[in-house]
């Protein structure tokens, strides 16, 4: 079959690999969708020994010996492995699996679905419901699912005004949740340009980074309820503990550096707040998040899908999303 690799220096090659066989619990899909993220940056630069992609929709074909998907189905793959057994995946918080290790997410460890196949554990997939079409399947992974868990983390719902800082995929998914939850004043950062303007046609008040500091934006108006690192650097970490109000909440959902440090004023610290840290999202959220996708919940979705490209034009896709002129971009190796 076709699949699709990162080489290094920023190629892709399309290259003809064995079809995989589902093994024992394993189930065997044709990949309808897949998105590029930018946690695989290092290995658009770097190179990688096999083809990636884990934010992927497919369709069920087969069955491995003791699984039972349905076949035909259109189902997610669930990033991460999990035991099931655990204390943490027996309450349904399959993120925070104590057996199994991150390092066997599919699309890592294990080949994703930058090709025409890919096989999951069954218990990875997460069915679609109807009205839920395989592009959204895709973005109720990394870009709905993620920013959900986290604002339902920091109870977002109840907040009067919020801030994003950083307007990337991420960033841009936050928007899109906070909007459709209804939160009046949701303030966005970035640079000026692509991005930021798409976060304005979301419905958030934007503040260009270059001209504005946010924090006399913020401090203006008396602070925000909550406030989400999106950007993935220390110093928006920071300002986004600057601009809570007190009791405020702050989510780091950005992607930070292994080690970093951060300047707290003396003005942050003369309040309360708490800062969240959420990663992917439990197993558990997503028959909630995709009935909601079902009945219409999330606002504007379709700008968040600004590339499709058959599978063999991955280089073209990867060239599109990592140049920042682009939220999700998804390949197919289905004619579109
Ligand atoms: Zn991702
Ligand atoms: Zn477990």
């Amino acid at each position: 079959m076709k699949s699709a690799r990162f080489i290094g220096s920023k190629k892709v090659a399309i290259e003809d690999v064995p079809a995989p066989t589902p093994g024992k619990g394993e189930v065997l899909l044709e990949v309808d969708y897949c998105g590029l993220c930018g946690s695989e940056r290092p290995q658009y630069e770097e190179g990688y020994h096999q083809h990636q992609g884990h934010e992927l929709v497919g369709t069920v074909i087969a069955n491995g010996p003791g699984a039972n998907a349905r076949i035909g189905a259109k189902a997610a793959v669930y990033l991460t492995r999990f035991c099931g057994k655990c204390e943490m995946c027996q309450q349904g918080l399959t993120t925070l699996c104590t057996t199994i290790t991150s390092k066997e997410n599919i699309g890592w460890a294990w080949p994703g679905g930058f090709a025409e196949q890919v096989v999951a554990p069954e218990e990875n997939l997460m069915y679609l419901e109807p009205g839920v079409d395989a592009k959204m399947g895709v973005l109720l992974l990394d870009t709905l699912g993620t920013p959900f868990h986290g604002l339902r983390a920091v109870n977002a719902a109840e907040a009067k005004a919020a801030f994003v800082a950083g307007c990337g995929a991420v960033g841009l998914g936050v928007i899109c949740v906070l909007k459709s939850l209804g939160i009046p004043k949701v303030y966005a950062s970035d640079r000026p340009g692509f991005r930021l303007n798409e976060a304005e046609k979301f419905g958030a008040i934007p503040i260009d980074i270059t001209k504005e500091d946010p924090v006399a934006v913020l401090d203006a108006i008396g602070g925000v309820d909550v406030a989400v690192e999106a950007a993935g650097i220390p110093p928006t970490l920071q300002t986004c503990i600057r601009v809570v109000k007190g009791n405020g909440r702050v989510l780091a959902l950005g992607e930070q550096p292994e080690t970093f440090e951060l300047t707290v004023d003396l003005t942050s610290r003369l309040k309360d707040l708490s800062i969240h840290r959420t990663w992917y999202f439990p197993l558990s959220e997503w028959k909630e998040n995709v009935k909601l996708a079902s009945s219409g919940f999330f606002k504007q979705t379709d700008r968040l899908v600004t590339h499709v490209f058959p599978l063999e034009k991955m280089q073209e896709a990867a060239d599109v999303f990592y140049s920042g002129q682009a939220v999700k971009v998804l390949v197919t190796p289905k004619a579109d």
